[in-house]
């Protein structure tokens, strides 16, 4: 709150697009699809049609005892096109709910099965799994959980496979969470993961192989292994689910943001058969899964995941994604010898690189002179959304983005970059707002 006098919340009156649009008119191209949930652009026409007609019928009823056709609908939608094996869903209704509801029945499942040791979970180092107390637990942002710490969950964490670090780094970090599997399986209930990138972390990319052992890994010692497909599902790596460039299935699979191409909140968790019987005996033996919200498989929101799950069905996302991914690349070629760039990256509609000092060995800014929010700052001159996780600086559009709104993004991040680096290092600290560590975030 602070900070905001010097950068006041732009307040939007509407949104048409990729465009946000604030009462004065003024139009931002929403770069970052509005924390990554906006799929379709705003105001998706199928996506509106289908909740207003949803509206007409019924906008809320518990899902305890009643139920109603968006949730039956949806869930045998989102089955029909899961990895193979993820074949129930448990409705929740947001991210960091979904993650709570995995690790909660997999440590459940556990108990349920007569092995209440296997109580431990497994995250990689600089994962993100959201904020509520349990997926704090198993994320390893330290801006995020460092205050909370002595009210967390202590997980085990093991490396991150992340690919721009050294040559060889996938393959050290799957030997690491192999011989941790190994040692201590038998107290461990599941390994989380964000497949193929670690995004708020960083936009940190890893290749499928690693993925593929680690299920073998966790198969071979009775681990369930979740993934976290929040971010990365319905598109955002160039697949459906990213689970699917390594051919693998998780146990659990937890979905959320784009779920519902950005209009509502709504998560869902999907499982296997061998969970579900683990929890089915009548009520009195308490074996069952308690675990609810009062909103949980909202009828509004199960229509708009609908409708998000029918565009996919009838026009070739995938394929146009693909061409969009290339744009990117264009758009951001300009950025690739910058001095102050390093390790521009992209994976399927994700395009990120790091705001260096140095761009020789990577040498990063002091995180105190904030260089990002000033990137930030130039970007919206341009008229353009972009909000850099620190020094990481990333693209992560609405899939109908065209050609010329790539370069716009391109262009606004190397204004922005300039912009950002024109002071040497060390010579830009604000000490107003470096003495706020809440205000790190951008
Ligand atoms: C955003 C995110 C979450 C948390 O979702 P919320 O709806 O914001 O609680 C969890 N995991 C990943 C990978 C995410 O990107």
């Amino acid at each position: 709150m602070h900070d905001l006098k010097r950068d006041p919340p732009i307040a939007i009156a509407r949104g048409e697009g990729v465009w946000l649009i604030d009462h004065d008119g003024k139009r931002y191209l929403d770069a970052i699809s509005s924390w990554w949930v906006n799929l379709f652009g705003h105001g998706h026409p199928t996506i509106k049609a289908a909740i207003a007609a949803q509206l007409d019928q019924l906008e809320h009823v518990m899902l305890a005892g009643f139920t109603h056709r968006p949730a039956i609908e949806l869930a045998e939608a989102l089955v029909a096109v899961a990895p193979a094996g993820l074949s129930r869903v448990f409705y929740t209704d947001n991210g960091a709910s979904a993650v709570e509801v995995a690790l909660k029945m997999s440590f459940h499942y556990w108990r349920n099965l007569g092995q209440p040791a296997k109580q431990r979970f497994v995250a990689l180092t600089g994962s993100y799994h959201g904020e509520t107390l349990g997926a704090l637990s198993v994320t390893d942002v330290g801006l995020y959980r460092d205050t909370y710490d002595a009210l967390l969950v202590k997980p085990l964490l093991a490396p991150a496979p992340d690919a721009h670090g050294a040559p060889g780094n996938e393959d050290a970090a799957a030997t690491a969470i192999e011989a941790l599997l190994a040692a201590r399986g038998h107290e461990i209930a599941a390994v989380i993961v964000e497949p193929l990138i670690q995004c708020a972390g960083g936009m940190r990319i890893y290749g499928p192989a690693y993925l593929q052992r680690l299920r073998a890994a966790c198969d071979r010692h009775r681990v369930h292994l979740i993934a976290d497909e929040i971010a990365t599902g319905f598109g955002r790596t160039g697949t459906l689910f990213a689970c699917e460039q390594a051919a693998i299935s998780p146990d659990f699979m937890c979905l959320s943001k784009g779920l519902t191409g950005g209009f509502l909140p709504l998560a869902a968790v999907l499982t296997t058969d061998a969970v579900f019987a683990a929890f089915y005996a009548e009520y009195q033996s308490q074996r069952a899964f308690l675990h609810s919200h009062s909103y949980t498989g909202n009828p509004l929101a199960c229509a708009a995941a609908l409708a998000t799950l029918k565009i996919f069905a009838r026009e070739p996302v995938l394929e146009r994604n693909r061409e969009l991914g290339h744009w990117l690349d264009q758009a951001f070629a300009p950025l690739a010898d910058h001095p102050h760039v390093a390790n521009l990256r992209r994976l399927g509609t994700i395009i990120a690189f790091d705001l260096v000092a140095e761009r020789d060995g990577a040498v990063p800014y002091p995180w105190e002179e904030r260089r990002g929010l000033d990137l930030h700052r130039t970007a919206l001159a341009h008229g353009v959304l972009l909000r850099p996780i620190g020094n990481v600086v990333y693209a992560m559009p609405p899939y109908v983005l065209d050609r010329a709104q790539a370069q716009a993004i391109g262009a606004a991040a190397l204004a922005g970059v300039n912009a950002a680096t024109a002071v040497p290092a060390g010579r830009r600290v604000d000490r107003a707002q470096a003495l706020d560590p809440a205000a790190l975030e951008l």
